[in-house]
């Protein structure tokens, strides 16, 4: 109300004013407002630049988190943990012949995981441990390999830890050791189990929900082809290990019962990592009474590995003349 008096008296003052002094009046405020305006708008432009200063340190996290994505997208190699890559299309050896081979064994069970038990208390735990120490044995004697245990005592580790185990030491072959065991005691008989086809979709969801980490630059690709390298690298790995699988069943059928149909397929968790070619071998059936017999026979244990360790030589000996052939 105040402000609204005082204006109307200004303008009834101005209506009386000279020309002249109306002219000194209007050149005052030009004046006037050329001083306030450029301090009023630097002040504006500090403020600007102090609140530019602030965005651009809060948008700077974001713009690190892309440029982050973006090398992680560029380099799926590169992993702190997990960083066994996976599907080899490359032969991993092609430059050198002398490197030594990585063999994993796999003692089925131990620790709070007996496994089956046989009609004399014989532990299935305690047999593939002991197997998987003389077939270490055997195979450092060779002097090729390099040999991995997937538990070296009565421990318990877990299926996934026992194949994360096998991809970190880049296993060129991973062999699990077991006992058979079933209600009917007179099925006796060793045998061979690879991975089923129809596991495979299983291999790829762990590969996908473990962040897997494949030798092929999948980033590269678009998800189709991506999808068929995946693929074709799992197919690779499943014919490897049925190729192990058919050049150890003739050699056990030299040194020991089989059971029927000894070369099987199962959907056997510990063989899915999808580039490391697996077996998992039933060494007998501990619930049989012979068979129970013999898997607690150090001696039979002994020419069981040496047999095994003599399928490995093979195996790899036809591999590498594959890889020269090449
Ligand atoms: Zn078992």
């Amino acid at each position: 109300m105040i402000f609204s008096n005082l204006l109307s008296n200004l303008c009834l003052h101005i209506g009386f004013m000279n020309l002249a002094v109306k002219v000194s009046l209007v050149w005052l405020c030009t004046m006037c407002l050329c001083l306030i305006v450029p301090a009023i708008s630097s002040a504006d432009t500090n403020k600007t630049s102090v609140v530019r200063e602030r965005v651009s340190n809060q948008i700077a996290i974001p713009s690190l988190k892309a440029s982050y994505r973006k090398a992680v997208v560029k380099k799926p190699v590169i992993r702190a943990d997990n960083v066994i890559p996976f599907p080899s299309l490359k032969p991993r050896h092609r430059s050198s012949n002398f490197k030594k081979r990585v063999i994993v064994i796999d003692p089925g069970h131990g620790g709070r995981d007996p496994g089956a038990i046989g009609a004399k208390k014989v532990r299935e735990e305690y047999v593939t441990l002991k197997a998987a120490l003389e077939l270490r044995k055997q195979l450092l004697k060779t002097g090729k390999y390099k040999v991995v245990l997937t538990r070296s005592k009565d421990t318990y580790v877990d299926l996934e830890k026992r194949l994360l185990i096998a991809r970190k030491a880049r296993a060129d072959l991973f062999i699990s050791l077991h006992a058979d065991s079933l209600s009917k005691r007179s099925i006796r008989g060793a045998s061979v189990y690879t991975l089923a086809d129809r596991a495979q979709k299983r291999g790829q969801n762990i590969t996908q929900t473990q962040n897997w980490i494949l030798d092929v630059d999948l980033a590269a690709h678009s998800d189709p082809v991506a999808n068929i390298l995946v693929d074709l690298a799992q197919r690779s790995t499943l014919s490897k290990s049925d190729e192990f699988a058919d050049i150890l069943i003739p050699n056990l059928k030299k040194q020991t019962v089989l059971l029927g149909n000894t070369h099987r397929q199962g959907n056997i968790y510990v063989l899915l990592a999808p580039d490391v070619p697996a077996v998992l071998l039933e060494m007998g059936f501990i619930s049989n009474k012979k068979d129970e017999a013999l898997l607690n026979s150090a001696k039979h244990r002994k020419k069981l590995m040496k047999t095994v360790t003599k399928s490995i030589n093979s195996y790899f000996n036809a591999q590498n003349k594959l890889q020269a052939s090449r």
